[in-house]
């Protein structure tokens, strides 16, 4: 796992974790950032679209075989 407040790679199985953090540190820094609402608002531009005008081509393929005889 890793803590999203130090980045530091730790296992669950630690003494000192408190899932999700690595510490019970981290978990109180994370807990005084919400309270001071220092939490970055995230919020994804879902701007870019892109019009990706892709040529269809055809081939097409008419086989006229008239068989006369
Ligand atoms: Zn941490």
């Amino acid at each position: 796992m890793r803590c999203p407040i130090c980045n530091k790679c730790f296992s669950e199985g630690d003494s000192d974790a408190v899932a999700p953090f690595c510490s019970e540190r981290c978990r109180e820094i994370d807990a005084k950032r919400w309270f001071c609402e220092e939490y970055p608002i995230f919020t994804p531009n879902v701007d870019q679209i892109e019009l990706d005008n892709a040529e269809g081509r055809y081939s097409d393929e008419t086989d006229d075989d008239s068989d006369y005889n």
